[in-house]
């Protein structure tokens, strides 16, 4: 696999040779012919070809190397602040709608393309990366596949475009692993529902515009008793108590959110009342698998950072790729990544090859991100060691890529979670449960 910044000089060159940007409607004209039916994929929706998925990986390194450079993503890290008007660049780009339908802003191109772009995306920065799934997997995609036609007409535009942002909140201080026991509550009331609670850890929580908030309808039925509701978040009672300062993922604002007596509309119930957690499971499983493409990106972040340095860097009189101890961390590196890769990229194409009768198992999605994780923090740790004492120093990127890289062994189900997922789905299969 090539390095994305083979060395300074290559950087340089990228970084003058100006790249013409693709309209936003030319890359939806490109995208036309893709309608079908399908309870996972936009109507018409067609799988694309390899030379498809290229195209789009080659336009999503184009747009990172201009728009998330090396300087833009230490600026994140180190602020600890999203770059703001990178939402209307990925809008403009088409990212923001990758598995939405055409008809409300998105570009119908299915979970193999998400993956394609969330990885080069987070091989850039991150944290970009991952307040871009969280928007476009979590929020997008989430109205995409329960929303009503009013629902997606109003409020997927604005979301495709970067007008405005998303996110998802589920997640409470008592109810992370078990997230079921929530206790925000949504009281039915004349013309909706009033929500009262505490959300935490809530990706994009501190800029969004609308979150999907899930509240518990009935709380004495337990995990039938849960709902989903699309929240703007201007609504009085809506706020985001604090920014929370964490290890790494660091500019991806993640907040605490307080709600409350917020009044939410009937018609913004997202999915069936008190059917919250087939809506929160189903989209777990999707999360989970395109989420996975975020520690590929960091994998070969760790690459990019690491071979051009091994190779320059000379101790004893040799560049210290030519050792073998250095050549053993490489060659692991690499393998982590392949394999990574061949597992998401794998589970990917048969959900949007199954597109007429969807095929998502739930170990296989759950099995993408708890490999892939753990693969990019060890990569991220052998990208520090590789470099000595630059790797430990902030001005290089290996400290941030393992810092970012942690956070996909706890965000959307923590390691240990994935494996009794795992571990539950071979119980239903053989009818233990
Ligand atoms: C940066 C960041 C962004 C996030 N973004 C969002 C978001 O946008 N929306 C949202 O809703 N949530 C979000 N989360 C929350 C995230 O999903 C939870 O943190 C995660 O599910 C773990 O829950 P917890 O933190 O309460 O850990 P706990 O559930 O308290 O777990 C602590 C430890 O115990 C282990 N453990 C728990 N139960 C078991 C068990 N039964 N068996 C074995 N081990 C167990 C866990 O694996 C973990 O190691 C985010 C979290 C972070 C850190």
């Amino acid at each position: 696999m090539p390095p994305l910044l083979p060395c300074r000089a290559a950087l340089l060159q990228c970084l003058r040779t100006p790249v013409q940007r693709v309209p936003r409607a030319a890359f939806l004209a490109s995208q036309r012919q893709r309608r079908a039916a399908s309870t996972k994929h936009p109507k018409g929706f067609t799988p694309p070809t390899n030379d498809d998925l290229e195209e789009l990986r080659e336009r999503t390194i184009e747009f990172a190397r201009r728009e998330i450079t090396f300087d833009v993503a230490q600026a994140t890290d180190h602020n600890n602040e999203f770059p703001n008007d990178m939402w209307q660049k990925m809008g403009e780009a088409g990212f923001l709608g990758i598995t939405a339908d055409e008809d409300y802003g998105g570009v119908a191109f299915g979970y193999q393309a998400h993956c394609v772009v969330m990885e080069e995306l987070s091989r850039a920065s991150g944290s970009i990366g991952l307040s871009y799934a969280a928007h476009s997997q979590l929020c997008v995609n989430q109205l995409q596949l329960n929303g009503t036609d009013e629902q997606k007409t109003k409020f997927l535009p604005g979301l495709t475009s970067g007008e405005q942002i998303g996110g998802l909140a589920m997640s409470e201080h008592n109810a992370g692993s078990d997230v079921v026991s929530m206790k925000t509550t949504a009281k039915e009331v004349d013309g909706g529902y009033v929500l009262n609670g505490h959300k935490m850890w809530i990706t994009n929580g501190p800029d969004a515009h609308t979150i999907i908030v899930y509240a518990k309808t009935d709380p004495s039925a337990g995990s039938k008793g849960i709902t989903a509701f699309i929240v703007d978040t201007s609504t009085r009672g809506f706020s985001c108590a604090r920014k929370l300062d964490k290890l790494g993922m660091r500019g991806s604002n993640t907040g605490e959110i307080i709600i409350e007596n917020v009044f939410v509309p009937t018609e913004n119930i997202l999915g069936p009342v008190n059917r919250g957690v087939r809506v929160l499971m189903e989209g777990l499983d999707l999360e989970r698998l395109v989420l996975s493409a975020g520690p590929l990106g960091l994998m070969k972040a760790a690459l990019d950072t690491t071979l051009p340095y091994v190779h320059e860097r000379k101790q004893f009189g040799e560049p210290l790729a030519h050792y073998q101890f250095v050549q053993g961390k490489l060659a692991d590196m690499y393998t982590k990544y392949r394999a990574s890769s061949a597992f998401t990229y794998s589970v990917a194409r048969a959900v949007d090859e199954s597109h007429d009768n969807p095929s998502i198992r739930t170990q296989d999605c759950a099995g993408a991100i708890l490999y892939a994780a753990e693969r990019a923090t060890e990569c991220g740790m052998d990208a520090i060691q590789c470099l000595g004492g630059m790797g430990y120093m902030n001005e290089m990127a290996a400290g941030r890529i393992m810092r970012d890289a942690k956070l996909y062994e706890i965000g959307a189900g923590t390691s240990e979670v994935r494996k009794l997922v795992i571990g539950r789905a071979f119980n239903r299969e053989f009818g233990t449960r």
